[in-house]
């Protein structure tokens, strides 16, 4: 049966919760918010509410890099482009390593967003019409607080096996999803839709009408290997965040050089 009691994390406070896994009877952990739910003993999936079985795909990718070898992928980083001090690699310090698997939705849609609009660059302005057509695999992030630049992340997909948590280190961190499918799609047809008005705004001045459609696939829930990195540089610190399977920085902060200063 399932219990709750309260643990200090930290200085937050939170309800951590147990429920049974319904394929090994393991507890599994989970805090308030969290939906989905995977088993670290098994490797099971569960929908929270329902103690039901995760009936969608569920899919991960492999990490493939130690710690080790995840600081020379930082330390080759550092020492790539024009923009970093030449220095960054042998005098910042690696502070924090950390690999989470965070949940991600993929939802493939087909979008096409017809558009009529305003072109204002002639005199008189003239109406334009438009169409933008698209087909993607829109990434949506099952976490409400956690801070990533999906927008940013080039998910590796030909690379996704099924979920498997013996491929899952000691060390690592899993998070659970706090958002569901239906969620995940709404949130996919809202950031399509304005991405589709920033498209449309590189044709027309002033959009006055567009209609969307949109076509969706099967989603694929999974989990990624991101390594959460923070380096200190001078007395500061800075954060990279890492792709475990492809060894991509995929978010990196920089000092800023300053050039000409006396
Ligand atoms: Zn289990």
């Amino acid at each position: 049966m399932s219990h709750s009691k309260l643990v200090t994390e930290g200085v937050y406070m939170s309800v951590i919760q147990e429920i049974r896994c319904p394929n090994c009877g393991a507890p599994i952990a989970f805090k308030p918010g969290e939906i989905i739910a995977t088993c670290h003993y098994c490797g099971f999936t569960s929908v929270i509410e329902t103690g039901k079985a995760f009936t969608l795909e569920h899919s991960m990718f492999v990490n493939e890099y130690n710690p080790t070898q995840v600081d020379e992928l930082l330390r080759n980083w550092m020492r790539s482009g024009f923009l970093k001090p030449g220095n960054l690699a042998r005098s910042s310090k690696t502070q924090e390593k950390n690999l989470t698997y965070l949940p991600f939705w993929v939802i493939p849609v087909t979008a096409t967003s017809e558009y009529k609009g305003i072109f204002e660059r002639l005199v008189p302005p003239i109406m334009k019409e438009g169409k933008v057509e698209k087909k993607y695999d829109w990434l949506v992030l099952a976490r409400k607080a956690t801070e990533f630049p999906t927008r940013e992340y080039d998910v590796p997909l030909e690379g996704k096996i099924s979920y498997d948590f013996r491929k899952i280190e000691k060390f690592a961190k899993v998070l659970n999803s706090e958002i569901d499918k239906r969620e995940a799609v709404e949130i996919a047809r809202q950031q399509i839709e304005s991405y589709h008005q920033f498209l449309a705004k590189q044709d027309v001045d002033k959009i006055i009408e567009m209609k969307n459609d949109f076509s969706i696939g099967v989603s694929v829930y999974l989990h990624a290997p991101i390594w959460f990195i923070v380096y200190e540089y001078k007395g500061e610190r800075y954060n990279v965040i890492l792709d475990g399977a492809t060894g991509m920085v995929i978010k990196g902060d920089i000092p800023a050089t300053r050039f000409g200063a006396f």
